[in-house]
């Protein structure tokens, strides 16, 4: 297939200085710590491709939501971390688009990097706002885009910076490349039997998504929180479990309407319920008819995962979005670490998108077993809805270049 996006393969980046726009928005601990850097791991072959042919690399990223400058929300520990992977020593820029950062970015080099502080320490980055975006721009030469998670969003040093580019000094890195093909491929043309697995916790974030899967797979499995709006749909009592009301209509329509297309609908058939959600609240088994009306579903049961686990066996693409539970306290997590084990161990192309589902995958061990790990959940939710993404938009070549 003719890639339609411009590919930093495409462009000549021969000892220029590029901005790198990544997604090192990695999860910290307390001590600000990385407690998982595969996000960074991720940006070292397009970082490399620009080392290797001479380029000065500014390297810009989100990390967090900060309102403004907010230390726990510094880069600096992303610096340090790229150092131990990186040859050339990487340099931090103290601000975004400040003095610092500016003469940093003049100074640099061919084969030198800079990592500029956290773009949302400036507010005007969410506000996708222009003179912020032209700041930015005016630091290099080419601008590359490998920041697929963040790609759904309009936000300045994704979609206002491409404003001050020309087309052929703008394009996609490998990781926003990889991101976009794999699911192009999978929802264009996927081996059949396509299966989905969609879990999380409301319907309503991943309503146009299931839509868009209805028209799409041979099979779709529901479970995590989203479950109970089908099964209240279908008149069985949930006990306290999370219900979306308001959306009771529209699971039914969902059902109504993978019969009416020939897709089997699987929910689970059985919970971990408990009172509360803590690792010392007390739990039981019990089917889907007979959850305690103060208790919680939490989990899939061990009869739901071996129905959802008979449903995948037969499976040549399986995309899996959303975990089975609540899958942060460890005694929720099992259905979620076996839907991970069962996943990885079918004889498919899987694919695996949305944070939670990508440490869950993690956590149970079974990272290298899957296909792919798309990066980014929100971005990859809204490339399944067929959405076009504001940051992937200005990358398209035109007409007469395909
Ligand atoms: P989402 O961001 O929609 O993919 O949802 C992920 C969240 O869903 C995780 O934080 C889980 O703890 C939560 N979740 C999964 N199953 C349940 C459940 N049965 N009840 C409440 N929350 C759940």
């Amino acid at each position: 297939m003719k890639q339609d996006i411009r590919l930093i393969k495409d462009i000549d980046i021969e000892n220029k200085k590029v901005f790198l726009r990544c997604d090192f928005n990695v999860p910290l601990d307390e001590f600000r710590n990385i407690t998982d850097e595969r996000r960074i791991r991720s940006a070292i072959p397009t970082i490399r491709y620009c080392l290797d042919r001479g380029c000065a690399v500014i390297l810009a990223s989100h990390l967090g939501r900060p309102k403004g400058r907010d230390e726990d929300l510094s880069l600096l520990p992303v610096a340090k971390r790229l150092n131990r992977i990186l040859a050339p020593e990487v340099q931090f820029a103290d601000n975004v688009t400040g003095k610092d950062a500016v003469e940093k970015a003049a100074a640099l080099k061919g084969g030198e990097v800079l990592l500029l502080e956290n773009l949302r320490f400036d507010e005007r980055e969410t506000k996708n706002n222009e003179s912020f975006a032209k700041e930015l721009a005016d630091m290099a030469e080419v601008f590359i885009n490998d920041a697929f998670g963040v790609c759904h969003r309009a936000h300045a040093s994704v979609e206002a910076i491409t404003r001050f580019f020309d087309d052929d000094k703008k394009a996609a890195g490998f990781l926003l490349q990889k991101e976009i093909e794999f699911s192009q491929n999978l929802l264009r043309r996927p081996q059949r039997p396509f299966i989905a697995v969609v879990g999380g916790s409301k319907v309503s974030g991943k309503l146009q998504a299931l839509h868009s899967l209805l028209s799409r797979v041979d099979k779709l499995i529901i479970g995590g929180g989203m479950a109970f709006t089908f099964l209240k749909a279908q008149g069985i009592n949930v006990g306290n479990s999370l219900v979306e009301d308001e959306l009771i209509e529209e699971a039914d329509r969902i059902m109504k309407e993978a019969k009416k297309l020939g897709v089997k609908l699987y929910l689970p058939v059985d919970f971990v319920v408990a009172p509360a959600i803590n690792n010392d609240s007390p739990v039981k088994f019990v089917t889907s008819q007979e959850i305690p009306s103060d208790w919680m579903g939490l989990d899939i049961g061990p009869a739901s995962s071996r129905l959802f686990s008979e449903a995948i066996v037969d499976g040549q693409t399986i995309l899996w979005n959303g975990p089975m539970g609540v899958f942060e306290v460890e005694k929720f997590s099992r259905g979620s670490i076996k839907m991970s084990h069962v996943i990885s161990q079918a004889h498919a192309t899987t694919v695996v998108g949305g944070g939670d589902t990508a440490d869950v995958v993690a956590r149970a061990g079974d990272a290298d077993e899957m296909t792919f790990m798309s990066t980014g959940g929100g971005a990859s939710l809204e490339l399944i809805e067929g959405k076009e993404l504001p940051g992937v938009r200005p990358l398209r070549m035109k007409e007469d270049e395909l």
